[in-house]
């Protein structure tokens, strides 16, 4: 697998450099050179794999040889060992459920696989691997749980104090091994600042083997197209095979995954995006103006996201054609009232209880269906578990939910942390002296 930089599409880098440098130097993203165009027979037949199959296929597509069969397929069966059902509420509407990883968030796909690939990539000899991440919440739970355990890594957590969530919290703080976890004194931004810093701080360079787990990381796009072939295969046994996806959307990392399933050849009728406040796609998509603003602060929280990173991937995939985008993407934007609305709604009608990223993606794929009568089943993303997100969801019906087996056993584990404030040198001092 080769692979180019959307701002300079002559420069190509190999599978391995692409995963260890996250971003080109020009700040542009990596694309595949070539996006191959999978046996039609497998598609057709796509009812009769497993999910672990059809990640192989798909993986083995793209890569290519850069990782020899045999040891891609361990791989991913590593890496891919929970499921993601798609359950039905109603006759043509149904959830694609991604919160059955370890962290409870669909980020455990990009994750895990991401976390194998290092390891794999990583020589015999070679200096420990260390990844430095930054989180508002989700990324954190499910970048420590996915390297959790995985040799000649360890993982360094940043985020801000009192402002993620207790299981959030609970899954950052309380793994132990190669997992540390930094409690910063400061907001999101300030975690994220103090991690630029440090890699682009030449003295550290020569100290620490340093890579960044960022979201736009290739190997985390590539195991999140998985689950919409997977989703298509379980549609299909149940002999449906017109589908409608909609995603709740912030950097657009996990439709950008859906938009590239797409173009492997899986036969999407169409996309919908929903979007929270933050609604420069939504806007982009009306006038054709990309005019990207600060984030503003919603329920939707892991969604707030002003100036979407993995947006330029899509419009590359779509060669910057906006008529195309238009006809293959629909996108909507939403207030916390009406996701709090959304949020109840979804109990009343069907007993289900969603985490406020999943019922902006509810919303959307009713209005969706508003716009657009048709014969589709309906199928809207469930990024993460409601049990993540007790201050969003109304009391009421958050104690309907029911906590995951393994929720409950970390509340009784001991918190692991260390307190830092926002200062550089105390950060990097704490980096040398923890070598
Ligand atoms: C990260 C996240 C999102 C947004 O996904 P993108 O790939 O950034 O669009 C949505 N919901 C939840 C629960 C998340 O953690």
């Amino acid at each position: 697998m080769r692979l180019y930089s959307t701002n300079n599409k002559d420069l190509r880098v190999s599978f391995q450099e692409a995963v260890f440098n996250s971003l080109p130097e020009d700040k542009g993203l990596y694309m595949p050179e070539v996006i191959p165009t999978l046996d039609p027979a497998f598609i057709r037949n796509i009812q009769q794999y497993s999910l672990q199959d059809i990640a192989f296929h798909i993986a083995h597509a793209l890569i290519g040889e850069d990782i020899p069969s045999d040891d891609l397929k361990a791989l991913v069966k590593d890496a891919i060992n929970f499921d993601a059902p798609v359950k039905f509420l109603d006759k043509d509407l149904a959830v694609l459920e991604l919160f059955h990883g370890p962290s409870y968030a669909f980020k455990d796909f990009g994750a895990r696989f991401m976390s194998r690939v290092m390891a794999y990539f990583s020589k015999e000899g070679d200096s420990l691997l260390d990844v430095l991440v930054a989180t508002s919440g989700d990324t954190g739970g499910a970048v420590a749980l996915g390297f959790l355990g995985v040799e000649g890594t360890r993982v360094t957590i940043l985020y801000p104090k009192g402002k993620v969530s207790k299981v959030q919290e609970e899954q950052l703080t309380t793994n132990g091994q190669n997992i540390r976890a930094l409690e910063i004194d400061g907001t999101f931004d300030d975690c994220q600042a103090l991690v630029k810093t440090a890699f682009n701080d030449p003295s550290l360079a020569g100290e620490l083997r340093l890579t960044s787990a960022n979201s736009i990381n290739i190997a985390r796009l590539i195991p999140q197209t998985f689950y919409y072939f997977w989703a298509y295969a379980q549609l299909k046994s149940q002999g449906i095979d017109e589908v409608v996806f909609t995603v709740p959307s912030g950097n657009f990392g996990n439709i950008g995954a859906g938009l590239l399933a797409y173009k492997l050849g899986l036969p999407v009728k169409h996309f919908v995006a929903g979007t929270n406040v933050n609604d420069t796609v939504p806007r982009f998509l009306k006038d054709g103006l990309y005019e990207p603003r600060p984030s503003i602060q919603t329920l939707a929280n892991a969604m707030d996201v002003g100036d979407p990173s993995n947006w330029v991937r899509i419009q590359d995939l779509f060669a910057q054609n906006i008529e195309e985008l238009r006809a293959t993407i629909s996108s909507y934007t939403y207030t916390d009232e009406e996701t709090k609305i959304a949020m109840d709604e979804l109990f009343a009608k069907y007993g289900y209880v969603a985490c406020p990223h999943t019922a902006i993606a509810y919303l959307a794929a009713e209005q969706y269906k508003k716009d657009q009568a048709g014969t589709y089943a309906s199928v809207f993303l469930s990024t993460a578990h409601p049990c993540k997100f007790p201050d969003a969801i109304s009391p009421s019906i958050f104690e309907k939910v029911t906590l995951p087996a393994g929720a409950e056993a970390l509340a009784d584990r001991a918190k692991l942390t260390t307190e830092l404030p926002v200062d550089y040198d105390t950060f990097k001092a704490y980096l040398l002296a923890n070598k």
